[in-house]
């Protein structure tokens, strides 16, 4: 333990911390502690501190933004690799990648900015490019996989491969990376010829809709819960095929759970009062997930990644 913690400081100095608290690094605002926290600022980098793991045979757990996971009170065993900085590259006139800790609306402003379209729908989409491909994040109707043309991925022991939309086994709220355990450490996206104030309009668009139907006020990891998805699940006639509208339904809008209350904007919204406990909000989901089951029938699965056994 002691050879690998001098390892990461060697390769990391003070960018390479023992026993740091997750929650102010999430969008939820809660959490207990990594062992070793990194914050990377290159794939280079993302790939060293997996090869130093592994030799050490010590855990690794990726994190972005923060903003699709929820931190169990007792924390993370082994080490969190915290994604930051990366850069985007424009490849010829149809095509950019960035790399997996580039934010999606740092990406949603680079590609404006150079009249590139594409992108812009996605602008309020908070986290990063690495988060939104593990979980294939969807908005509007669209999934961020389907602007995908292939990507950079290292494998547990930082060995790096090149892959083709098609292996990458995207599909609603899925990748292949939450199988295989890789790290996505770039992706490029297909863009094409657009005019700078249009998509600027539509990034607004975009964000005024997110202001007007979340609560943005209040820590949250967005929707907790897959929609139902036809051939998997069966929904009442007449009810939505909204996880939202169905917690909604199950009278469970403004209930809470010690600090944890279920959004009375939005039913697929947890949100943290500021005194929530990551035991609170797993108990809310629980309780949302059996009034859902015990009222339609319909089981929910989340769409947010628990890190770190629960407490
Ligand atoms: C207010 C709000 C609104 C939201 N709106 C939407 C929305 O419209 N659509 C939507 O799909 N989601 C939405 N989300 C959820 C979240 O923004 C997305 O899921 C986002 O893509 C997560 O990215 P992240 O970097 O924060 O990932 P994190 O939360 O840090 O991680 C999520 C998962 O990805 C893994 N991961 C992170 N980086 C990598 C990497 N480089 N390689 C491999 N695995 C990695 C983590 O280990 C974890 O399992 C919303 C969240 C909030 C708080």
């Amino acid at each position: 333990m002691t050879a690998f913690s001098e390892a990461l400081r060697k390769a990391f100095g003070e960018r390479a911390r023992k026993n740091v608290s997750l929650a102010p690094m999430t969008t939820f605002r809660v959490g207990g502690p990594a062992d070793w926290l990194v914050e990377t600022r290159s794939s280079a980098e993302i790939v060293t501190a997996l090869e130093l793991a592994h030799r050490a045979g010590v855990a690794v757990t990726l994190l972005g933004g923060g903003s699709n996971v929820l931190v169990s009170d007792s924390g993370v065993r082994g080490l969190v690799i915290r994604t930051r900085g990366g850069e985007v590259k424009a490849l010829g006139d149809s095509r950019v990648r960035a790399d997996a800790a580039v934010t999606i609306n740092g990406l949603v402003r680079w590609t404006i900015n150079r009249g590139l379209a594409g992108l812009e729908a996605w602008a309020g989409t908070p986290g990063t490019v690495g988060g939104a491909i593990h979980g294939n994040a969807h908005f509007g109707g669209g999934l961020v996989g389907d602007l995908v043309t292939d990507v950079r991925v290292a494998a547990v022991d930082g060995t790096m491969s090149d892959l083709p939309r098609a292996a990458m086994a995207f599909a609603y709220d899925r990748s292949r990376l939450q199988q295989s355990g890789e790290v996505l450490l770039s992706a490029v996206f297909e863009v094409s010829p657009g005019d700078p104030a249009t998509l600027r309009a539509q990034a607004r668009e975009s964000l005024a809709f997110r202001k007007r139907t979340q609560p943005l006020d209040s820590p949250s990891a967005g929707c907790v819960f897959q929609n139902p998805v036809a051939g998997r699940d069966v929904v009442p006639d007449g009810i939505p095929w909204s996880a939202g509208a169905l917690v909604d339904r199950a009278g469970l809008k403004g209930v809470a759970m010690g600090g944890a209350r279920v959004s009375p904007t939005h039913g697929n919204f947890i949100v943290n009062d500021g005194t929530a406990t990551a035991a609170d909000i797993r108990q809310l989901i629980e309780r949302c997930r059996a009034a859902v089951f015990e009222r339609f029938g319909v089981r929910l699965r989340e769409e947010i990644v628990y890190l770190g056994e629960p407490a």
